[in-house]
């Protein structure tokens, strides 16, 4: 039998204990059907629980199951990255160890592929057993990004998509760090196309993605694709300009009408008050920029591997850093 991998999925774990055992099975399942051979690609990003010795016992009762281990928690996005780096397969799928994003999607993602599309992303129409906050927040936010960029970045998914060699080679040539992989997906290009699936409620556990983690990787989506919130910011600027300038000029009209004091004590205030929060706002926006510049500056690999499993002789290559 011809032993070339046609399929890798790619799953990161973080402290996934509760689910990494039907994760594997779920997956498994589904992957058996396709009666080609697959690896499934377990990125263990710095897990504090069980997940590794739990990935590692998988992995010694099957071989096509392969584990990444990093050194520390480096993100989601450095795991999927990591994923890309090492897949061997014509055909990458990226998803969740959580079962939110249904294994069954992957074997409609295959067809699409087989029909000669190059991405085939997950779109959700439904999202189950998410907070209001989260569902909200994301709808608005990839509409905001819509916006923001000229990449056509499709609304409402995740990182849930087949990709092809092609592409996976292309990202994998993208030297940078912050990254956004649903968005670089949409920047490479390529011949794309969606399947729609209902996103399910966690198996178990929590959401690995609290505000913080959420908040970085929604800046880290706006400042990848679009220098639109610097021109805002510059505009911004103009505008504070125009109305100081505005009401300079009518105070003084009106002192030399009327010969009394046009702005009070609070307005003086609260006018610096405005002012000063635009100007920080503005330094802020430009720290996001000048933060990303800077880590790209500094030439650190996005994630390091500690040690892997089921690699055979090319084991010791990935054991220093990617
Ligand atoms: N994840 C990861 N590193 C992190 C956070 C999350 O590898 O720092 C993994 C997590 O184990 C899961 C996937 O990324 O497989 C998505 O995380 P999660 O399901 O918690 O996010 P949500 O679906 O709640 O947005
Ligand atoms: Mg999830």
């Amino acid at each position: 039998m011809d032993n070339r991998v046609i399929y890798s999925v790619v799953v990161p774990l973080y402290n996934e204990e509760l689910v990494v055992n039907a994760s594997y099975r779920r997956l498994k399942k589904v992957m058996d059907t396709t009666k080609e051979k697959y690896e499934i690609i377990f990125i263990n990003d710095g897990s504090k629980d069980n997940t590794r010795k739990m990935a590692e016992d998988i992995c010694s009762a099957d071989e096509n199951i392969k584990l990444v281990n990093f050194s520390r928690n480096f993100g989601h996005q450095a795991a999927i990255t990591a994923g890309m780096d090492l897949a061997l397969g014509d055909a990458i799928i990226v998803i969740d160890a959580d079962l939110q994003d249904p294994p069954e999607v992957m074997l409609t993602m295959i067809e699409k592929w087989k029909e000669g599309y190059e991405v085939v992303y997950g779109k959700r129409t439904k999202r189950e057993g998410e907070t209001f906050f989260k569902k909200f927040t994301a709808k608005m936010y990839y509409r905001f990004l819509k916006s923001m960029t000229n990449v056509d970045v499709p609304v409402d998914t995740g990182d849930f998509r087949l990709i092809d060699r092609k592409v996976c080679d292309a990202l994998v040539a993208l030297p940078e760090k912050n990254r956004y992989v649903r968005g670089l997906v949409s920047w490479v290009g390529y011949k794309q196309t969606y399947v729609e699936f209902e996103r399910q409620e966690r198996f178990a556990g929590e959401t690995k993605y609290p505000l913080k983690k959420m908040i970085k990787l929604a800046c880290d989506g706006i400042t990848s694709l679009s220098y639109k919130p610097l021109v805002v910011a510059g505009y911004l600027g103009a505008l504070a300009f125009l109305i100081g300038m505005v009401s300079i000029f009518i105070s003084i009209i009106k002192d030399i009408i009327y010969n009394t004091e046009f702005v009070s004590f609070m307005m003086v205030i609260e006018i610096n008050l405005m002012m000063f929060g635009i100007t920080l706002g503005c330094i802020g926006i430009l720290g996001q920029y000048i933060g990303r510049i800077f880590d790209e500056s500094k030439g650190r690999p996005i994630y390091i591997i500690d040690s892997t499993v089921n690699y055979g002789a090319s084991e010791k290559k990935y054991k220093i850093s990617n």
